[in-house]
């Protein structure tokens, strides 16, 4: 195959498949729209997860173990923070502090998320492009039965425990996509459009929030091709299932395409699911991303159903 590949993604479950295009395809020619709906301000410091998650991994600096933050992080200033009755539930490594002060000091004086992020992935030789949804601030919020709570509070200070029932994007409606995400969608050399294997509801929703970016993906040339992230009936890691369930929904690949509607036009299903009529063109392969093989395996399995649409 030959053309441009773009990657909706949340964090760890997108960053995994990004990983694995870039095993099969000239790494120049992906394009990952990464969701900013996590992003906020921590102890006045802009932090955008699921990005920094991208930036990490992609430059080989990622803490796989860990799953989130940076390989050999050391703590000074976490330790320091603590001592002085500080905030303690968000942990910033001294080396992860760098990005975020840097991000934070640029966007004061005017430069916007996009070209931040495009200067850190230079520095750091990646050759994906990663493009923020948004340059406009969107806040995911989640109404629990211990009432509104911000994405990260939910998810790192309570640890995905609240019952949920609703989940807003905070800004969204007024945020535009960034300058780059809506030309790049409906441009004639895309050959496949992927959904990450990540969080529906978190991660990817946001961006289907972005006004503009759900019409640019019904009138691209290219087909949008899902990657399930349900595996064997549940969620491999993170809170989706237990959303899943307390949404009123199934835990199951049909149930992710029926929450991403006519969006979709194919669907990489893991083989310990067994589907009948998806309602759309379907493939079946181990999507579970393991080693670096798995992720080629998966990211080629992917290229290879939406290459059979095109
Ligand atoms: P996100 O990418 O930031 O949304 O975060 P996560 O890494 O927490 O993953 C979110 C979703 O992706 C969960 O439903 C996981 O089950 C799924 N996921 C994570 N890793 C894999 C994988 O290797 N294969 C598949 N098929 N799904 C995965």
């Amino acid at each position: 195959m030959s053309g441009r590949t773009l990657v909706l993604t949340g964090g760890v479950g997108g960053a995994k498949l990004v990983l694995g295009l870039q095993q099969v395809v000239e790494p120049s020619s992906i394009t990952a729209i990464v969701n900013t709906g996590d992003d906020f301000r921590h102890l006045g410091l802009w932090v955008s997860p699921d990005i920094d998650t991208l930036l990490y991994t992609l430059s080989g600096q990622a803490n796989a173990a860990q799953g989130w933050g940076r390989e050999g992080e050391t703590w000074a200033f976490m330790d320091a923070l603590r001592l002085l009755g500080g905030e303690d539930w968000f942990a910033l490594g001294d080396g992860d502090l760098a990005l975020h002060v840097l991000r934070s000091a640029r966007l004061a004086a005017g430069d916007t998320l996009t070209t931040i992020t495009a200067d850190f992935a230079s520095a750091w030789g990646i050759g994906a492009r990663i493009l923020p949804m948004s340059d406009q601030p969107v806040s995911t919020h989640l109404d629990t039965e211990e009432g509104d709570l911000a994405f990260q509070t939910y998810f790192v200070e309570q640890r995905c425990l609240p019952v949920v029932r609703r989940i807003s994007f905070q800004g969204a409606a007024a945020a535009r996509p960034g300058p780059d995400v809506i030309s790049t969608i409906l441009a004639e050399d895309v050959q496949a459009i992927l959904i990450a294997p990540s969080n529906p509801y978190l991660s990817i929703d946001p961006i289907l929030a972005v006004p503009g970016i759900r019409d640019a993906l019904h009138s691209a040339r290219a087909p949008v091709v899902v990657v399930s992230p349900v595996v064997d009936g549940n969620a491999v890691k993170g809170p989706t299932a237990k959303l899943m369930r307390e949404l009123g929904s199934a835990v199951s690949p049909e149930a992710v395409l029926a929450h991403y509607g006519d969006v979709v036009d194919a669907m990489l299903v893991d083989e310990r699911d067994a589907v009948l009529d998806l309602g759309v063109p379907h493939d079946v392969c181990d999507t579970l991303m393991h080693t670096l093989a798995d992720r080629a395996r998966v990211a080629r399995a992917a290229l290879a159903l939406a290459d059979r649409l095109q």
